[in-house]
């Protein structure tokens, strides 16, 4: 530094009266500049002079400075803020970046941390740290610290995200600035070059991205079985019988909604898995690229299994409350006033009660397991299972649990499928649709843990063989075939089977 340049600075420098405790750095600590003391810059400060750096704020008026600088600070102009660090952080927004065009000889070798965002994807056609590294060519320009807020940093990692994403040209630099976020206690992440920028600053201003698809569904889900119920529950009433039942839409049509949701959602989560399998032997390998759709429905399963869980947990709450529905104590008063009115006897149904039973009990286990599932995709769960232990929650667990829940559905519908009366408007009810895709992960997982297909999948590791009964493509083209013809045979046994029903009911 010169002597004309240190008299600079010692004339730029304004000393901050004491605003909190006084902590000042120590003389010897490491120095580095924040550009600008707007939000940004002063959290970042305060947090680097707690974690012992000495910060020098570079200002446009280092003389009429906010007073809520951090105590211990100091306050320079820019050329002089500058200088007297080698890493330097911008909190400037990315319009203002000219400022740093007269710098660019001073900041020749300097490590210039660029913290900017934008207001929207897409704003300029260059990411700013690039435009930064365009306006000061010899700097080393590092993109990080961006996707905090003033806030986090000012509260500290404990309270908010951990992570630091960092990415740049220069390997020095960049571990100068995660040397820097370890010691601010962060957990600093290495992106790589600095054509990662775009997507770093993107980072902000995502709005849950994995969620949308499954957000998607349920609510697709959730409308289209609202009004299937709707029409098929209430209107049909209204229209056949001139009954207005429109008071159960709150709770009786909300609980064949949410139960019926949750298990389709449930079944999705699976579904991709097994299909991804049966790519695997179809290909005879598993080295090849899933289709893109297929990888987008995986990465999805985990907000799909949630609010599946979500609407499971819906129809639990709904369950609980019916004892206290006026509607259901109207009912069951009316029913004991008129067995003893007509003075009749009702018989003890064993049948019944087996069957009322398994179908609470499954349904409880069921969503025990649901509830582990939804716990162990917590980050702070899963962090702590190896890898073992997690894919057997999420897969062996989680199989069993789509099977409880589909048996619990399954007796709850019991044999109500064979009563013609139930197609009301030849449409059937609700919970038979909802059974459809279950049914088929089942099947078809069924099918994957088969000896023949489990073994070579596994002793296999490079290749599929195509010698087992499925990986061979004509027997998998014959499976589908039988699988097929037997549906259709028992569709047909079906109808004929209503057919005598009815015969008989006529002769009767
Ligand atoms: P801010 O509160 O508006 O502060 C910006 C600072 O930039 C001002 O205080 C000013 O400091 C300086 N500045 C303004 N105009 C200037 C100019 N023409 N030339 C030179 N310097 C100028 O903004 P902020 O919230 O701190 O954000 C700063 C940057 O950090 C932005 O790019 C933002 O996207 C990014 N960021 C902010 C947050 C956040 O939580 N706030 C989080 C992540 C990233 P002086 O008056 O001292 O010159």
């Amino acid at each position: 530094m010169t002597g004309q340049e240190r008299s600079e600075e010692k004339s730029e420098c304004v000393s901050l009266s004491p605003m909190r405790e006084a902590v000042p750095a120590p003389p010897e600590c490491e120095r580095v500049c924040v550009c600008g003391t707007g939000d940004l810059g002063r959290s970042l400060g305060l947090r680097l002079l707690q974690a012992g750096y000495g910060v020098v704020f570079g200002s446009r008026r280092p003389h009429s400075s906010s007073s809520l600088i951090p105590h211990g600070a100091q306050v320079l102009g820019h050329a002089a803020a500058a200088q007297s660090a080698h890493l330097i952080f911008i909190a400037v927004q990315r319009e203002h970046y000219d400022f740093l065009v007269p710098l660019a000889n001073q900041l020749k070798g300097k490590v210039l941390v660029d913290l900017s965002n934008n207001l929207r994807k897409n704003q300029y056609p260059e990411a700013n740290a690039e435009y930064l590294q365009s306006l000061v060519p010899g700097a080393e320009v590092v993109k990080g610290f961006n996707t905090l807020s003033a806030w986090s940093l000012q509260n500290g990692p404990s309270d908010a995200n951990r992570q630091v994403y960092i990415c740049g040209e220069s390997v020095e630099a960049k571990q100068a600035v995660m040397a820097v976020a370890t010691k601010l206690g962060f957990s600093a992440l290495d992106r790589g070059f600095l054509s990662v920028a775009r997507e770093l600053e993107d980072f902000p201003l995502q709005l849950f991205p994995q969620w949308r698809l499954p957000l998607y569904i349920a609510t697709g889900l959730s409308a289209a079985f609202f009004f299937y119920l709707l029409i098929r529950d209430i209107i049909y009433a209204y229209v056949t019988q001139g009954k207005d039942i429109s008071f159960r839409i709150i709770v009786s049509l909300a609980n064949k909604v949410c139960p019926i949701v949750s298990l389709i959602m449930l079944s999705l989560c699976y579904l991709p898995g097994v299909l991804a399998s049966f790519l695997q032997l179809y290909r005879g390998t598993k080295y090849r690229r899933f289709p893109d759709w297929l990888d987008r429905w995986m990465l999805c399963r985990k907000q799909l299994g949630l609010l599946a869980l979500g609407f499971a947990f819906l129809h639990v709450l709904y369950t609980l409350i019916i004892p206290i529905r006026y509607y259901g104590r109207f009912k069951a008063t009316e029913h004991t006033v008129s067995v003893i009115r007509e003075n009749r006897t009702t018989e003890f149904d064993t049948t019944t009660a087996w069957r009322g039973d398994s179908y609470l009990s499954l349904g409880i286990l069921g969503f025990s397991l649901y509830v582990l599932l939804g716990i162990t995709s917590l980050p702070s769960v899963s962090n702590v299972l190896s890898w073992r232990e997690f894919s057997f929650i999420q897969s062996k667990l989680g199989h069993l649990t789509l099977l409880l829940c589909t048996a619990h559905t399954y007796l709850y519908g019991w044999n109500k499928f064979l009563s013609s009366s139930t197609y009301k408007w030849y449409t059937p009810l609700g919970y038979m649709l909802c059974l459809v895709l279950p049914s088929v992960v089942l099947l078809l997982k069924l099918l994957l843990i088969t000896p023949y297909t489990h073994t070579h999948r596994h002793t296999q590791n490079n290749t599929l063989s195509v010698m087992t009964a499925l990986s061979s493509r004509h027997e998998l083209l014959f499976l589908c075939y039988y699988t097929l013809k037997g549906w259709l045979t028992f569709n047909h046994r079906l109808q004929c089977f209503w057919d005598l029903k009815k015969t008989a009911i006529t002769f009767n």
